[in-house]
């Protein structure tokens, strides 16, 4: 991989403690990151255009390919092939549709997506997409699901190779799977964070192990019994099930404690293969 356009893309609108303020790139910076691939122009795009974008771009990717790649990202540190299996799951079920405005919701959401659109047309910043990509890992920023992201990250996605996770990756899997098993009646989503983190199973930041772990309750591994994930359907922000308890985790493991346990059935789905 070219490290100078990464490196670029990696410092792109991402926060410097010593200056405390977003770093900037220059004009010379993008032209060399874009001549690599890592960086593109903006586009305009319309709801329904993204949602268009969005429905093609999902026949490109296997499942297969999303999964390998995850179990893969573990010990090489590739953010970007770990994206994938979060982009695949939240787009299998999403519905090809037209935005629709509901006249009771106070922001201009759709009522079917649950996308806020404030514009007939957005401006979508694909290299920002593309640094959250290979930063974090997962394709959801925020609570809401974007198509123009989804879309993005599963048609880079279908341009990594295929190939199979090494035994060394399926037994660092394997060994985090062990640590969920492991939580207590009562632990939090925080507690498994923690756990990962204790157990120094994979490099790894804090937020990477909290979306690696929101991308399992995508796929309905980490959920809750009335919170379920998006491998059966999709779920936009209305028809989420909800409780008192705040949390800043993504929809559902959010709701996931350790009495619920892991759903061996959705992990059987996902990751049947490699066990
Ligand atoms: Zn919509």
């Amino acid at each position: 991989m070219k490290k100078k356009g990464l490196e670029i893309l990696l410092r792109y609108k991402s926060y410097s403690r010593a200056t405390q303020s977003f770093n900037k790139i220059t004009e010379e910076e993008f032209k060399l990151a874009k001549e690599e691939g890592f960086m593109f122009d903006k586009i305009m795009l319309s709801h329904n255009q993204s949602v268009d974008w969005l429905i093609e771009a999902r026949k490109k990717v296997k499942k297969t390919h999303v999964t390998s790649c995850f179990i893969s990202s573990l010990l090489s540190n590739r953010l970007d092939w770990r994206c994938g299996l979060s982009a695949y799951v939240l787009s299998m079920h999403y519905p090809h549709h037209s935005y629709t405005y509901e006249p009771s919701n106070e922001l201009s959401t759709c009522s079917v997506c649950g996308e806020y659109v404030l514009n007939d047309f957005e401006e979508i910043d694909l290299s920002f997409y593309n640094s959250s990509r290979f930063r974090n890992g997962i394709a959801i920023c925020g609570n809401e699901v974007q198509a123009s992201l989804l879309a993005f990250c599963l048609e880079q996605h279908s341009q990594i190779p295929e190939f199979m996770p090494s035994q060394a990756d399926i037994k660092v899997f394997k060994g985090i799977i062990e640590v969920i098993s492991q939580a207590k009646f009562t632990d939090t989503p925080n507690d498994l964070e923690k756990s990962l983190a204790a157990k120094k199973l994979f490099k790894s930041n804090h937020w990477q192990r909290r979306h690696f772990l929101e991308t399992l309750g995508f796929c309905n591994i980490l959920e809750h019994p009335k919170a379920r994930g998006y491998t059966a359907n999709f779920v936009p922000p209305n028809k989420r099930y909800k409780n008192d308890h705040l949390s800043e985790w993504d929809y559902p493991i959010r709701l996931w404690r350790g009495q619920y346990g892991i759903n061996q059935k959705a992990i059987g789905y996902w990751f049947g293969e490699f066990f």
